[in-house]
């Protein structure tokens, strides 16, 4: 079956493909976006279980910086209360650092004196201001020359891990160095939607279709029609029926790999090929506990360093109580300090986070505290879609096919996760409107 012709296609509706969609429609162009499943959002959504809402991946939505800027350019109502700032925990005790010179506060904090303190401070600003350590040398190596103090180390481990996903003992050096230039200091910004993070993909989702354009969940894309070199359109499952769409542009904001598999392997050069097979995603492991008590005081939460697997927490009930059933509060906790590069026991790495979140809240029991779901995100829904210096570039080998997400950079530098998704399809979006005007069939 063979349905009208459009503009583009997009396959994948989580916040790479959202965006993509709501910028495309909004600009004129006869758009489609297919979803495999029920829900939008992909990893940046959220689903009810037992009375609670519970993350399908990021914990925090920024409303500031791109993803609120499409909001903005398409007219739709992005509503986020912001709950930061984070706190820091840091030899035991919680600690929240200034807005600006951040960091500095936290190695002040972490540091055993003044000494030590500027000695690491300095050697980061030379490397941010004057030349980047090597990439021949991990992150870990590089600090080590400056201290040995592993509350230090451990900013690293807990926030950064956080960020850019990946751990210091395995990021080559430069690589941070470069991220802090593409994103600015670390962010510990963000918010909790109201709804559940599901809604904001569904005020997206009416302005696309307020706009003309098409979305259908439960419609995996079964393959993308490439004809000599060039991609032509998407055949989309839907109620059981294979269907065809012609488009101009096929945008996809599924893993690379999935990407691949979609167009045929043969289809791509072999060098593209090795590229994409290289690319370790960055595994996490969350908890959600609800509790009779809040477990935490704050709503932005609290990063951490030092504990073998804990990294962050954050307390939506603090923001909306309705994140959880009447009477009782929620915690969402994550690990962020699996390796990626070497083999994990998922059970393993599940009973170690909750071993740290009791050592970390000995009022666990006392507060009636129990798990509501602990998930692995790793393969096809990681933390992250690519370690750092792994991602690909937005245009595939095949003309008219991009990639988007988080999987993906752009040449000038690579920003992580949901902000990298949506920045990534800003950037196609554009190459789109530089090569062809709406309804250019
Ligand atoms: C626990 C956790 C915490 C995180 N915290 C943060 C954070 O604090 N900050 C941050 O920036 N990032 C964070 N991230 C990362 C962030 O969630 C992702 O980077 C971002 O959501 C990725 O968006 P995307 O559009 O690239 O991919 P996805 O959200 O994965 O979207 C891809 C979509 O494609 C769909 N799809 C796949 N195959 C097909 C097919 N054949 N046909 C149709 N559809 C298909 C999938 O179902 C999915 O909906 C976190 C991730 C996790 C798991």
């Amino acid at each position: 079956m063979t349905q009208d012709k459009y503009d583009v296609v997009v396959i994948g509706g989580g916040g790479g493909g959202m965006t993509a969609a709501a910028l495309l429609s909004h600009a004129g162009y006869k758009t489609i976006l297919v979803e495999k499943l029920p829900f939008l959002g992909g990893r940046a959504s959220s689903y009810e279980h037992k009375g609670y809402i519970i993350p399908t991946g990021v914990f925090l939505v920024l409303d500031s910086g791109e993803l609120g800027e499409v909001f903005k350019e398409v007219g739709a109502e992005l509503r986020v209360t912001t709950a930061t700032p984070q706190r820091v925990r840091i030899r035991g005790k919680d600690f929240q650092p200034p807005e600006k010179g951040q960091l500095k506060a936290v190695l002040a904090a972490a540091a055993r004196d003044q000494a030590e303190a500027d000695r690491v401070w300095k050697a980061i600003k030379r490397g941010l201001s004057w030349q980047p350590p090597s990439a021949e040398i991990t992150f870990t190596e590089w600090l080590r020359q400056y201290t040995d103090n592993e509350s230090i180390l451990g900013i690293w481990r807990g926030l950064w891990a956080n960020v850019v996903g990946g751990l210091p003992e395995e990021i080559p050096a430069r690589a941070w160095f470069d991220l802090v230039h593409n994103m600015g200091p670390a962010g510990s910004e963000g918010g909790y939607p109201a709804g559940g993070h599901i809604a904001v993909w569904e005020s997206l989702a009416k302005t696309v279709r307020a706009k003309g354009g098409t979305i259908w969940t439960r419609a995996p894309a079964q393959r993308i029609i490439v004809e000599d070199g060039v991609a032509t359109g998407v055949v989309v499952r839907k109620d059981r029926q294979d269907i065809s769409i012609d488009a101009r542009v096929v945008i996809s904001s599924a893993l690379p790999n999935i990407t691949i598999r979609l167009a045929g392997e043969n289809t791509f050069d072999k060098g593209y090929l090795k590229e994409v097979s290289g690319q370790i995603r960055v595994p996490f492991f969350t908890i959600i506990v609800g509790s009779n008590r809040p477990l935490y005081p704050y709503a932005a939460g609290l990063m951490l360093g030092e504990m073998p697997r804990l990294s962050m927490l954050t307390v939506p009930t603090e923001v909306y109580p309705d994140y959880a059933p009447p009477g009782k509060h929620a915690t969402w906790f994550l690990s962020a300090k699996c390796s990626p590069r070497h083999p994990y026991d998922k059970k393993a790495e599940l009973d170690m986070l909750l071993r740290d979140i009791k050592e970390a809240f000995p009022e666990y029991d006392k507060a009636g505290a129990e798990v509501i779901t602990a998930q692995f995100f790793d393969g096809d829904w990681p933390g992250f879609g690519a370690a750092v210096g792994m991602e690909i570039e937005c245009r595939s080998p095949i003309e008219n096919l991009y990639n988007v997400g988080d999987a993906v950079t752009d040449p000038a530098g690579c920003v992580p996760g949901l902000s990298g998704a949506v920045h990534t399809a800003r950037l196609v979006i554009q190459d789109i409107k530089r090569r062809f005007r709406p309804g250019e069939m």
